[in-house]
């Protein structure tokens, strides 16, 4: 069970030549003299890189490494892949790595490539929080995707779902590294792999061979690089199961894959809120043209139109997949808005206070703190004295909602068509065409090969979408002039009182630091309530909070001074998106029916996702940490490209779900 976020730093000796040793292993990332030809030639040239590159059919080539490192051999696969590659082709590099170099000694140990710069300082500048866990990076506008394992090796291949044409077996030598070299982590290749893939490793070691040939590839040894006499290279010859099998692992009802991989011409995503919005520029900014449908008469008009949001992970003290679900979303999330906000126009990372509401948070909070739960740069006690027992956030920050969605749909090969409301929607068979959607609108009709639905609390009257218990929870925000509520607080004779607030501050609510002279607070959330007027009795609820976050005497301000905006985020029971393929319920239930006598059993029968069809949902107040992870792995499942999530989590994220559930649910309600 993992305890603790954090990772141990390598411990590096450099030499005089400025090359890195790693007193861990007492071995070299790369050769001083030679490290980019060695490169080139154990990894690129023996996995016939260039060649298969320069005829490349698919959309992306998958590359799968061990040891990260420095990120060596990932530069070199970059650089080379532009120059090789047609243009309009991806790459997707995976790695692991259980000591993550600090960016300050990948800057020191890059230094040394000089041929490399460009690449280097991209990778740099992008580099993620050291922080347990999958983090994907994206590259050259999303051309280059890096998906990053920062733990155990054989833990990030099992959390993995890809499907691999090259690997990259670089491990320190097997004698003074055997964990990179396992039967487990041998079986996990295979998993990954498909009739075709090949290995190719600097080492000839015999445990190696033996590990790639128990495992069913056929293993060459060839001539090593300089010095060295030999290495091994193998290819798997053998047809493997299909990928939803290999991808499996037992749950085969949370099918993520279609088997047929379909070509994606063109993508409706339906609705144009924080969800539509990241999903279309995942896919957009991966050379896909998409088509947004809004009902309404402008972007984000539901909850993702509030005028301010703020990042507010809830970093918890257990180890589960959702909570690693929102970490990773958190970090991917800051690292979106700090590439899209250059000018800092609608996205400001001033960091987030957490105060405890009581006693059991207290406790929580300094379990979190004093058993060094997260990594400092992520969480940390807070120091402001007033604020006793709080977290800081400091990666935390409030963003301009419809600023931050508009930004999102300005990419050139997104087209937004608003008033227009999905009405019905079609698949449309033919022998001579794969199958497509057609989608009729109250003024348009149009035919898609693949659609998304991020229709949030619209959902349900959909009849292709699947029953979920996601449901409409009302929410109102208020704000106030800061003037005002500086006048306010003298006028209760808190002369020396001055709002000052730099940090977004949490307890039973929240309040940011103000923009255009406002401050924005709240916020309400109310179950059954579909009053959509904003209400005199909620600013005072949110005026109390308020109150309290500034350490105030309650009625300090006046309600009339407010404004605010009413919106329903769309919930989920469990607090959990609902994102990923659409199944049928009625498929899904009579094929795994078996569950609801034997809640353990197990299956490989895989059934298809209906075609081409896709939810992204119920992100509840977490919209703007959730969004951009969920559009990148729906993206990844459009294209058939790896995950960006670990296959845990996008089972607690699956649409079916909560038909399993209740099939596993039933077997307790059936007689003995
Ligand atoms: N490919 C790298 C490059 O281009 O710089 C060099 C890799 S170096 C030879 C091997 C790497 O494997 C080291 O960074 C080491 O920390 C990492 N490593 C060793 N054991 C590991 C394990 N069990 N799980 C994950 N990473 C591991």
């Amino acid at each position: 069970m993992l305890t603790s976020y954090q990772l141990e730093k390598p411990s590096l000796s450099w030499g005089d030549d400025g090359a890195p040793h790693s007193n861990q292993f007492d071995d070299v990332y790369f050769d001083k003299e030679s490290g980019l030809e060695e490169t080139r030639y154990v990894f690129l040239h023996n996995n016939h890189l260039a060649e298969r590159w320069k005829s490349l059919k698919k959309n992306a080539f998958v590359i799968a490494e061990t040891g990260f490192g420095t990120g060596l051999n990932f530069l070199c696969a970059w650089q080379d892949f532009l120059a090789e590659a047609p243009s309009d082709k991806q790459l997707h590099f995976i790695s692991v790595e259980k000591y993550p170099l600090t960016k300050g000694m990948l800057i020191d140990a890059l230094k040394m490539w000089p041929s490399l710069s460009h690449f280097s300082q991209q990778l740099i500048e992008a580099y993620p929080e050291i922080c347990h866990g999958m983090h994907r990076v994206e590259l050259e506008q999303g051309k280059i995707q890096l998906t990053l394992w920062f733990g155990e090796a054989e833990e990030g291949f099992a959390a993995l779902n890809a499907d691999v044409d090259a690997w990259f077996l670089d491990g320190f030598a097997p004698s003074k590294n055997p964990e990179m070299w396992t039967d487990n982590l041998f079986k996990h290749i295979h998993r990954l792999s498909h009739q075709g893939t090949t290995c190719a490793t600097f080492t000839a070691a015999g445990i190696v061979r033996r590990g790639l040939q128990s495992v069913g590839f056929d293993v060459k040894k060839v001539k090593g690089f300089g010095q060295k006499r030999e290495m091994v290279v193998a290819e798997l010859k053998q047809p493997t199961a299909a990928l939803s099998e290999r991808m499996s692992q037992g749950q085969s009802w949370f099918n993520l894959r279609q088997e047929k991989q379909t070509e994606v011409t063109h993508v409706l995503v339906v609705g144009a809120g924080l969800a539509g919005a990241n999903t279309a520029y995942a896919l957009a900014s991966q050379g896909i043209n998409v088509t947004v449908w809004e009902q309404g008469d402008h972007i984000a008009c539901g909850a993702s139109g509030n005028p301010q949001g703020m990042l507010y992970p809830k970093l918890a003290s257990q180890d589960t997949p959702v909570n690693r679900f929102y970490l990773s979303a958190y970090l991917h999330a800051t690292r979106l808005y700090s590439i899209l906000d250059k000018q800092k126009a609608f996205w400001d990372q001033c960091g987030l206070i957490q105060i405890p509401k009581n006693e059991k948070e207290t406790e929580r909070f300094e379990k979190l703190i004093n058993e060094k739960r997260y990594p400092e740069t992520i969480l940390r006690a807070a120091e402001d004295n007033d604020r006793e027992g709080s977290l800081l956030l400091p990666l935390s920050g409030w963003v301009v909602l419809t600023q931050l969605c508009e930004k999102l749909l300005s990419h050139k090969n997104i087209k937004v068509s608003l008033n227009t409301r999905l009405e019905s929607l079609s698949q449309i068979h033919s022998a001579s065409q794969p199958i497509s959607w057609e989608a009729i609108s109250s003024n348009q009709q149009a035919c898609f090969s693949h659609v998304v639905l991020c229709t949030a609390n619209d959902t349900e009257a959909l009849d292709v979408a699947p029953n979920t218990p996601a449901h409409p929870i009302r929410g109102q925000v208020s704000f106030i002039d800061i003037e005002k509520a500086q006048a306010a607080c003298k006028a209760k004779g808190e002369s020396d009182y001055k709002i000052d607030i730099n940090k977004v501050l949490c307890e039973f609510g929240y309040v940011s630091p103000s923009i255009n002279g406002l401050l924005h607070f709240g916020s309400t959330y109310d179950l059954k309530d579909h009053d959509d007027q904003v209400r005199d009795e909620d600013h005072k609820r949110n005026l109390a909070i308020l109150e309290r976050l500034l350490l105030l005497p309650k009625g300090t301000f006046d309600s009339k001074e407010c404004g605010g905006r009413v919106s329903y985020r769309c919930a989920v029971p469990d607090y959990t998106p609902i994102v990923g393929p659409v199944q049928s319920d009625k498929v899904c239930q009579q094929a795994y029916a078996a569950l609801s006598k034997n809640a353990k059993w197990r299956s490989d029968k895989v059934i298809e996702p209906i075609n081409q069809l896709y939810m992204n949902i119920g992100h509840g107040s977490r919209g703007l940490i959730s969004t951009p992870l969920s559009g990148s792995y729906i993206a990844s499942l459009i294209l058939g490209t790896p995950s960006p999530l670990e296959q845990d989590i996008s089972h607690k994220l699956h649409p079916s779900r909560f038909i399993i559930r209740d099939l596993k649910r039933s077997q307790n309600n059936q007689p003995h």
